[in-house]
């Protein structure tokens, strides 16, 4: 079980995690991420790790 956290403070409301994980990511009214499930496994842990990677903001960590 991997666990996702997200910087609201650091979205840049680029939205690129919610594409590619939106079963752990949404936006709120004003673009900035809201993390949906924190503990995450399987094909969402995956997802989660693209998201990570594609963030242009540096703002979401998956960890273990
Ligand atoms: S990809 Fe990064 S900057 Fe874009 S909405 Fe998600 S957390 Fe925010």
């Amino acid at each position: 079980m991997s666990k996702v956290s997200a910087d609201r403070e650091l979205c840049i409301q680029a939205g690129n995690c919610v594409m590619v994980a939106s079963e752990v990511f949404d936006q709120d009214d004003d673009g900035i991420v809201v993390v949906l499930t924190e503990d995450v496994d399987g094909q969402p842990a995956d997802h989660a790790r693209e998201a990570v990677k594609l963030c242009p903001a540096s703002a979401l960590t998956l960890q273990g």
